[in-house]
């Protein structure tokens, strides 16, 4: 089998083959950020695997778009932005800065297409429109529409696609304005909420009177336009199967009767030092807390990286303390490999290569994959040892890592610059060698290290790293 994923739709492990009759093009849409705080470390765990899926599927020669979408309108954000006196714009604004800002820190590419839902009006009120005119939506009495689930599964649509439902506890009709409930709560859900005057200025003109667009809706908007009725891959966390992704089958289904999503795939939840992630608890991370405590973003991602996107995954301050560690052994095996001299260029060193790629084809096995790298880092770390490299080889294992890394983003850091002081001590060094004084040499060594950087004495001369 080549590339497979859980496709959470069937349940199964699916080989992957896009929509594209040329096998070419790929459309994948990730739920974005609800820009109303910084998104905290649960929600880059599921970014850095949309990022991952990405990553892989254009490794693996398909031509992606790439779409998440900033939901900058729901019930959150209008509370926040009622409870802080600002406009809906100022307040969300802040928050998608600093949200693509951590993107970058993280390593991630920049989706290629970012839709705010504010933006997208027009789309999301065709797009109920559609549905009323298909009889699966309808206006209630203060103004707002909903969602009718009794028409939807009248006209032989399937409700509960990506979750079981027991319908015998549904009492039809009744409702729910929240965005988010859970399956016990089964109800018709809005697509549009009428004004009320806590939405303050967060307001849009519709046939329906003045509101806003529910969460769901949007999703369901905002992605068919950019990628059409019917595309590749979905992604989330687990906690949005069910209301959010099940509400976007049914509105994007309801509305085209054609399939919405080839592929839904969900990131496990992730846990801090085993609990639920909470601001009471105290144990809630943002990304700008850890590089607060002196963490790299490279660390994060390495870390969120490491274990199988869809287990529960432990988060743990030792565990990023492991990451650098282990990022550590990469830099130092890439470094020497640089060292000798030999280009990244030619045909890549195979092994490393085919273990890596049967590993992530196997529903992204990244276990599997790092057992590979550190492998290869120890077989490298020998041949280097043993001077048993030549040239040519150096070439193809480092073209190998390049390959490798253009899937894993952890990059390899540079050469820590030297401070001006440590530079003039390694200068001094130098000239003590060169007079023969080997007392003052290894004291000038002794003082570096006690300032943090040691000599190493490569065959392209001494290099400073830092400890
Ligand atoms: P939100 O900004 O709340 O809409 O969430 C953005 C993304 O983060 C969604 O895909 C969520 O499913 C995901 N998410 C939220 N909490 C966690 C968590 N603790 N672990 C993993 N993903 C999460
Ligand atoms: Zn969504």
């Amino acid at each position: 089998m080549g590339l497979s994923f859980f496709n959470t739709l069937s349940r199964t492990v699916q080989e992957f083959a896009p929509l594209d009759p040329a096998g070419k093009k790929v459309g994948m849409y990730c739920c974005g950020p609800t820009v109303y705080d910084s998104a905290h470390i649960g929600n880059w765990r599921t970014f850095v695997f949309a990022d991952l899926v990405r990553r892989y599927l254009e490794f693996k020669g398909y031509e992606v778009k790439h779409v998440m979408n900033i939901t900058d309108v729901e019930d959150k954000i209008i509370k926040r932005v009622r409870e802080t006196r600002t406009t809906l714009r100022e307040f969300t604004s802040q928050y998608e800065a600093a949200f693509l800002d951590d993107l970058k820190a993280l390593g991630c590419l920049e989706p290629h297409v970012k839709p705010r839902a504010t933006e997208y009006i027009t789309e999301i009120i065709s797009l109920i429109e559609l549905l009323i005119a298909r009889g699966i939506a309808y206006k209630a009495s203060d103004g707002s529409v909903y969602f009718s689930i009794e028409k939807y599964r009248g006209c032989g649509c399937n409700y509960g696609q990506l979750v079981n439902l027991n319908f015998d506890e549904m009492r039809v009709g009744e409702r729910v304005a929240s965005d988010e409930y859970d399956k016990e709560s089964l109800a018709d859900f809005a697509l549009w909420k009428a004004y009320v005057p806590e939405d303050g200025e967060v307001t849009w003109d519709s046939p329906w009177g003045k509101g806003r667009p529910g969460w769901h809706i949007e999703c369901s908007a905002m992605s068919m336009k950019v990628l059409g009725e019917s595309f590749d891959l979905h992604l989330g966390g687990e906690d949005l199967k069910f209301p959010h992704h099940e509400d976007e089958i049914a509105q994007s289904e309801g509305a085209t009767g054609k399939p919405f999503v080839k592929y839904w795939l969900h990131g496990a939840f992730l846990l801090v030092e085993g609990k639920k992630m909470s601001k009471s608890l105290g144990n809630y991370f943002t990304l700008r807390d850890l590089l607060a405590k002196g963490f790299t973003g490279r660390e994060v991602r390495y870390l969120l990286l490491s274990a199988h996107y869809r287990g529960t995954f432990n988060f743990t301050i030792d565990g990023l303390a492991g990451a650098r560690a282990a990022l550590a052994r990469i830099d130092e095996c890439v470094g020497k490999l640089r060292e000798l001299g030999a280009p990244a260029s030619g045909p890549a060193q195979s092994e490393l290569v085919t273990r890596f790629t049967t590993a992530l084809d196997d529903d992204l096995n990244i276990s599997a994959a790092w057992a590979a790298i550190f492998d290869w880092v120890s077989e490298t770390n020998k041949r280097l040892a043993s001077n048993s490299l030549t040239l040519a080889e150096a070439a193809a294992t480092l073209a190998a890592w390049e390959q490798v890394n253009s899937v894993l983003g952890i990059g390899c850091v540079a050469e820590a610059e030297a401070p001006a002081e440590i530079v003039a001590l390694l200068e001094a060094r130098q000239a003590a060698r060169k007079a023969k004084d080997f007392k003052r040499s290894d004291e000038i060594r002794d003082e570096l290290k006690a300032k943090g950087w040691v000599i190493e004495d490569t065959p392209k001369g001494p290099k400073l790293k830092k400890l």
